[in-house]
C-alpha cells in the first residue's frame, strides 16, 4: 500500500527551529553550533553538566523547574535548575571526598528516581565517567559491564544490590565504593549510605577545567544483533545533543517536554537528561513502566508538549486504544498542549505514523541514530512533509551516504576505498562522514573493532537503506538480518510494516529460513491483536495478505504465531534470536533479552 504523504501547514503555534531544511543545511557548522553554548567560565573548557544545568542558574531560569518527577505511586517531586545545581554539586564533593577522579567509572543501577540525575550530573561535573545501566538487567549482564567498563562506583539501592551485585562482589575487585540510595547501607556490608554522603557534602563545587574531548560517558549498545559493545563519548557531544534536540525534536524553552526511554540507554541519556536540560525546559520523569492509561494521563495532566518515544510503546498504545472520532470530530485522546511527537529505535511502521495523526492528530517523526552515534543523525523535521515509513533526511551537519554492497551485505571495501550509490532507491550500506561532534571515540577495550568500523573516511553503520530521488532515506534492515531469498534481496522491515496493517496483527518479526530451492524463505512471525485467535485459517488468510500486498518473491511463505516475540529491553525484536531458535543455533548473549534475569 502506498501511503500518502503528510505535509504540513505553516500554522504552527510555535516558529519550528528548523523552517526551511535546505537553508539550514548550507549554513550550519559545527563551530556555530559550539557558540550556542557557554564553556565553562574563564575559557575552562566545555562540561555536560555546567551547560546542562549551572548555566541556567545565572539567568532567569534558575527557579524554573528542571526535573517532574512522577514516582509509581503518583508522587510529584520538582527540582528546579537552581536545586538541581546545588545537589550536583554535593555528589562531585560526595566523589572528590572518596578520591574518585578525572576519568575514574561511576555507574548507575537505579530506576528513573530523582537522585538518578543527581549522580549523572555530579560525576559528569566531577569530570569522572558516568555509565548508567538498565535497572531491569539481571545480574549476569549487570556484573558484565561492571567489568568490562573498569567501574569503581557503584550507585544504588539496597533492594537491587541484594539482588544482583552483592554476591558477585568478590568478583568484582575494582569495584571499590557501593552507595546506596535510600535505606539500607548499615545492612549491607561493604556499602556507604549515598544520603548521609549527600548531607554532609558542601553545596558548592568548582568544576574543573574539562577538555571536550574528556571521556563522559560509556554506553552499552543495545545487543540486538550480539554482545553489547561499550560506546566511548566525551564531553564535547554536548554540542551535538543541543543542535539536534533543536532541530530534530523542535525543542523551545517553555517545552514539557517527556522521553520515554530510560536513561540506562543512549536514547533516555542524550535527549531524556542532557539535550533538553541544556534547552532548559522542563523535564517529566516517570518511574512507572508502560501503562496506556497512565502515558495518557501522564501526557494530558502534566501538559507534555513535545514526546520522545519508541515504535514499540506506539504499536502498544495502537492495540490497546484503535483510533476513534468523537462526534465532533475531535481525536479521542485529545492532548491540547502536545504539539510534537518523535520517535527512534526500531523501524517505525507507516501506520503508527498515520495513526498518530489520527488518534492523537499529530504525526509521528521518525528518526534514526545509534549509540555510536551519540545524537539523532537522519530525521522528519517539524516543518517538513512526512512520507510514512522514511526516517527523514540527514541533519544539519551531518553528511550520510548509500554505499554499494559486497557479498557479505556490507558495503563493498576494494583496495580500502568504498563506492557510494548514485542511483534512488538502490539498497545499500548506510554510512557516516565522521566529524559530529557526540561521534563515539572508541569502542571500550575493543581498538579493532572500532577500526573496522570505518572505511575510506566513513563511518559503516551495519544497517542497510535506501535514498529516493528526493532525498529521504528508507531503512531497509540491519545488514545482518536482511534475507536473500531467490535472487532477492528482502528488508524485514518491509514485510513486518505490511503485515502490521492487518488489523489481527500487533506486532511481527521476520527472518530467512535456509531453503535448497530459494536459499532463504521469508517466515514471519506474528503476536495478535487482543481477542484475535490464532487459527489456520487467520494463517492462510496472513499469507494470502502478504502475497496480495508484496508480491509472491517477497511475501512470508510461513506464518508462525508468538504472543511473546523476544526483545530486547530496549524494546527491539530481536530477530537474531527467532532465527536462532528457528534452526536451533546457539542463542549467543541474551543479557539484553526483554523478561531474562
Ligand atoms: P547492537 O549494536 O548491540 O546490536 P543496537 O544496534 O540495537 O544493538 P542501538 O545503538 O541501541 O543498539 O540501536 C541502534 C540501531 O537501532 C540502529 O543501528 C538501527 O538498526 C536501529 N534503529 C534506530 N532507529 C531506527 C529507526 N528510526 N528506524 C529503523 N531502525 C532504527
Ligand atoms: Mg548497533
Amino acid at each position: 500500500m502506498t501511503w500518502e504523504t503528510i505535509r504540513k501547514d505553516s500554522t504552527a503555534q510555535v516558529a519550528p527551529n528548523l523552517a526551511d531544511y535546505a537553508r539550514e543545511r548550507s549554513e550550519f557548522t559545527w563551530s556555530r553550533a559550539r557558540k550556542c553554548l557557554d564553556g565553562l567560565p574563564c575559557g575552562r573548557g566545555l562540561n555536560m553538566a555546567y551547560e546542562a544545568v549551572d548555566r541556567h542558574v545565572g539567568t532567569m531560569r534558575g527557579g524554573k523547574v528542571a526535573l517532574r518527577c512522577l514516582a509509581r505511586d503518583g508522587t510529584v517531586t520538582s527540582a528546579t535548575y537552581a536545586e538541581l545545581a546545588h545537589r550536583t554539586a554535593r555528589f562531585a564533593n560526595v566523589l572528590r571526598s572518596l578520591g574518585v577522579g578525572r576519568g575514574d567509572a561511576v555507574f548507575t543501577l537505579l530506576g528513573r528516581c530523582p537522585e538518578l540525575y543527581t549522580v549523572v550530573l555530579g560525576t559528569l561535573k566531577n569530570t569522572s565517567v558516568l555509565c548508567p545501566l538498565f535497572s531491569a538487567f539481571g545480574p549476569d549482564p549487570v556484573e558484565q559491564r561492571l567489568r568490562l567498563g573498569d567501574a569503581l562506583v557503584l550507585v544504588t539501592t539496597a533492594a537491587l544490590y541484594r539482588r544482583k551485585v552483592a554476591e558477585r562482589r568478590p568478583d568484582l575487585p575494582g569495584l571499590a565504593h557501593v552507595l546506596i540510595v535510600g535505606p539500607g547501607a548499615e545492612e549491607l556490608p561493604g556499602t556507604l549510605s549515598f544520603d548521609a554522603l549527600m548531607a554532609a557534602a558542601s553545596g558548592h563545587f568548582a568544576i574543573p577545567p574539562t577538555s571536550p574531548e574528556d571521556m563522559a560517558l560509556l554506553h552499552f549498545t543495545s545487543g540486538t544483533t550480539g554482545t553489547p559493545k561499550g560506546a566511548i563519548h566525551v564531553h564535547e557531544a554536548v554540542v551535538a545533543h543541543h543542535a539536534t534536540a533543536a532541530y530534530a525534536l523542535d525543542l523551545h524553552p517553555e517545552d514539557v517536554y517527556w522521553c520515554t526511554a530510560d536513561p540506562g540507554w543512549v536514547t533516555g541519556m542524550s535527549y531524556g537528561v542532557i539535550a533538553p536540560l541544556v534547552h532548559g525546559v522542563t523535564v517529566v520523569v516517570d518511574e512507572g513502566d508502560y501503562d496506556a492509561l497512565r502515558w495518557y494521563r501522564i501526557l494530558d495532566e502534566q501538559q507534555v508538549s513535545v514526546w520522545y518515544t519508541a515504535p514499540t510503546a506506539l504499536r502498544m498504545l495502537m492495540r490497546g486504544a484503535p483510533p476513534q472520532r468523537s462526534n465532533d470530530g475531535r481525536a479521542v485522546h485529545d492532548l491540547p498542549a502536545l504539539r510534537f511527537v518523535a520517535s527512534v529505535g526500531e523501524p517505525l511502521n507507516p501506520e503508527a505514523v498515520v495513526w498518530g495523526q489520527e488518534s492523537l492528530g499529530l504525526p509521528v517523526h521518525d528518526n534514526w541514530w545509534q549509540t555510536e552515534t551519540g545524537c539523532i543523525m537522519i530525521a522528519n523535521f517539524a516543518a517538513c512533509e512526512i512520507r510514512p515509513g522514511s526516517m527523514g533526511r540527514p541533519l544539519p551537519g551531518v553528511e550520510a551516504t548509500v554505499l554499494e554492497r559486497g557479498e557479505d551485505g556490507r558495503a563493498r571495501i576494494t583496495d580500502g576505498g568504498v563506492r557510494a550509490v548514485h542511483e534512488p532507491d538502490v539498497v545499500g550500506e548506510l554510512a557516516l562522514r565522521p566529524g559530529w561532534p557526540s561521534m563515539f571515540r572508541g569502542y571500550l577495550h575493543d581498538e579493532k573493532r572500532y577500526e573496522a568500523a570505518f572505511a575510506d573516511g566513513w563511518y559503516l553503520t551495519g544497517d542497510l537503506a535506501r535514498r529516493d530521488e528526493d532525498g529521504w532515506y528508507w531503512f531497509v534492515g540491519r545488514a545482518d538480518d536482511v534475507i536473500k531469498s531467490a535472487g532477492h534481496l528482502i528488508g524485514p522491515f518491509e514485510v513486518e510494516s505490511t503485515l502490521m496493517e492487518h488489523p489481527a496483527v500487533a506486532e511481527a518479526g521476520v527472518i530467512g529460513r535456509p531453503d535448497p530451492m530459494a536459499g532463504n524463505i521469508v517466515k514471519a512471525f506474528v503476536s495478535l491483536r487482543p481477542g484475535v485467535e490464532p487459527t489456520a485459517a487467520l494463517e492462510r488468510e496472513l499469507l494470502a495478505f502478504g502475497r496480495r500486498r508484496l508480491g509472491p518473491a517477497v511475501a512470508p511463505r510461513e506464518i508462525a504465531f508468538d504472543q511473546n516475540l523476544p526483545k530486547t529491553r530496549s524494546g527491539k525484536v530481536m530477530r537474531r534470536l527467532l532465527r536462532a531458535r528457528e534452526l536451533g543455533l546457539p542463542t549467543g548473549d541474551l543479557s539484553t533479552l526483554e523478561g531474562s534475569v
